[in-house]
């Protein structure tokens, strides 16, 4: 497979990112058509939904990472792949330019690729709107190390919590659990961590039980104001009574303003209208509010003047080209389009940008077969082949149109599915199409199934497998 210079009769496409949109493309892409190079700061693809289970231990990190050098090997021509970050797109030169973060410095970490198509799917980072504190104090979820340090951090307060001679008031501080963001993130870790405690963490460290405390904490100000706002309102009820139940306090009307080592400063709503600043003591704290534009993508935003008026990401056109390139595509988290930022969406992008670059390569290849026959058949001198020059000819156009007939992305929406926690899931399943929402032990089967069977491989599926029946047989560990 190794291919060590590139084709030079073909173009070489450049794609940034081996995240959901990525991966999609990557997997359905007819690789032998381009000189193909990915380049990511991180070499595996990662199965987010399954990342909240990750910090307490339902699952495994392992299991849900798929190596980026699997999924390459199995193309049928070469493909380049580069663990660094992109820096800069730099769209009138058609460079980027990329760095190697890895720890073991070579020689040569910073160099420019060229491109003369690019993919752009680098994702979003975690938003903050610059909250004094935040950077500096929380940990984050979006990846497999974010899910690391949350397992520390948690396992620190606890063990910190039981140290000799401790006083009450700090034990309470250090065994409040604080998730900021009532969206899908913050909701489905707070249930897992309270899991944790439920049927582990007391067990054996039965000192905390009386303290470890989860609180689910959500910003939005209107009367309306819910966790999980993307579900049905009977699903957003029934989460919040199962809330209840597992006895995570849910602050809603509670906007964080600011956080120091220790606390969190929030402005909380009354429902008289009346606004309070309150101090909330934690140990730990998980920031879950949503997603930001990375710097790589604001830089190639300034360069282009159509960009001007985007604000959630890079603006493309129905077939995913960025707003004022030629050339240059986006997908996923870091594009801004009428949907949400969901893997669903990305990996249906991607999946549409293969069969895009599938048909290009197709046309070119038929267009250069056409301009053969047309060549032959003008030199033809017998009738007869001339006449069936022709029918060829004819043919070779008709495939043409046909391939160039790629309609503009539509994304299909199969619905919406979070774990709530106490063996519980809710979802908002699209039906024939009509809507079934349902809540429950047996929507958390569905919910476990419909995950398994999204799983990246069926190595990712068989080792999440064992780590549920591990948990189940064994407990979660509460070691470090
Ligand atoms: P990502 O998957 O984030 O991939 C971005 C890639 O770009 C990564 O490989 C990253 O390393 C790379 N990258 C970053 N910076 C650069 C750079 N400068 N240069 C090159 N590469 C770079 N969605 C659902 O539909 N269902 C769910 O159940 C669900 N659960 C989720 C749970 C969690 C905890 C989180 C955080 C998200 C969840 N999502 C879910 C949302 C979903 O993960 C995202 O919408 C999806 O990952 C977006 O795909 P993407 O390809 O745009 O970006
Ligand atoms: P989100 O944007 O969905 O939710 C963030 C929440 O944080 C919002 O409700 C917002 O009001 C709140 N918030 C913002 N600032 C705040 C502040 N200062 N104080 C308190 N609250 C504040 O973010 P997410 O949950 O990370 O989800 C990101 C994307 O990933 C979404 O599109 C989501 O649908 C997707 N996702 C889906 C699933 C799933 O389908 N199970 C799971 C995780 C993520």
């Amino acid at each position: 497979h190794e291919q060590i210079e590139p084709d030079p009769t073909k173009k070489t496409l450049v794609i940034l990112g081996s995240g959901w949109g990525s991966v999609a493309l990557l997997k359905k892409l007819d690789t032998e058509n381009y000189n193909v190079i990915i380049i990511s700061p991180r070499n595996f693809f990662l199965f987010t939904p399954l990342l909240p289970s990750c910090p307490t231990g339902t699952v495994e990190h392992r299991s849900i990472m798929e190596p980026l050098r699997h999924i390459i090997r199995h193309k049928k021509a070469s493909v380049k792949f580069y663990e660094a970050e992109a820096t800069k797109i730099d769209n009138e030169r058609r460079v980027i330019v990329i760095n190697d973060l890895s720890d073991v410095k070579g020689e040569v970490h910073q160099t420019e690729v060229p491109f003369d198509y690019l993919v752009v799917g680098v994702g979003a980072e975690n938003a903050t709107f610059g909250i004094p504190g935040v950077r500096e104090n929380a940990c984050f979820l979006k990846e497999i190390n974010d899910a690391h340090k949350i397992r520390k951090t948690v396992m620190d307060c606890v063990e910190t919590a039981m140290f000799k001679d401790q006083t009450q008031k700090e034990k309470e501080r250090l065994l409040h659990m604080v998730v900021v963001g009532g969206g899908p993130t913050g909701v489905e870790f707070a249930a897992e961590l309270q899991d944790f405690f439920e049927d582990d963490l007391k067990k054996w460290i039965p000192g905390i039980a009386d303290d470890f405390h989860v609180t689910l904490v959500e910003a939005l100000p209107n009367a309306s104001s819910h966790v999980l706002p993307m579900f049905s309102k009977t699903l957003i009820e029934y989460t919040e009574k199962t809330f209840k139940d597992e006895k995570i306090s849910v602050r809603t009307k509670t906007m964080v303003k600011k956080v120091t080592d220790k606390h969190i400063e929030a402005e909380v709503t009354h429902p008289d209208g009346r606004k309070e600043l309150q101090t909330i003591p934690y140990g730990c704290l998980v920031w879950a509010t949503g997603n930001a534009v990375r710097q790589v993508v604001r830089d190639l935003m300034s360069q282009l003047p159509q960009q001007k008026n985007s604000r959630r990401g890079l603006a493309v056109n129905e077939y995913l080209v960025v707003d004022g390139t030629d050339g240059i595509w986006a997908l996923g988290d870091c594009s801004a389009t009428k949907y949400a930022p969901t893997a669903q969406v990305a990996s249906q992008q991607g999946a549409f940008l293969a069969r895009l670059f599938n048909s290009m390569a197709q046309t070119q290849n038929l267009e250069s077969e056409l301009n053969h026959l047309e060549e032959f058949s003008a030199q033809a001198k017998v009738q007869e082949e001339r006449e069936s020059l022709e029918r060829e000819i004819q043919k070779k156009s008709r495939a043409i149109r046909r391939v160039k007939q790629l309609s503009p992305f539509e994304y299909s929406h199969q619905g919406s599915l979070a774990y709530i926690g106490m063996e519980r899931a809710v979802a908002d399943i699209t039906w024939f199409n009509g809507n079934l929402a349902s809540g429950g032990s047996l929507t958390y089967l569905f919910w476990r199934s419909a995950y398994l069977s999204m799983c990246f491989s069926t190595r990712n599926r068989v080792l999440v497998i064992m780590d549920w029946i591990k948990v189940k047989v064994f407990g979660r560990d509460v070691s470090r």
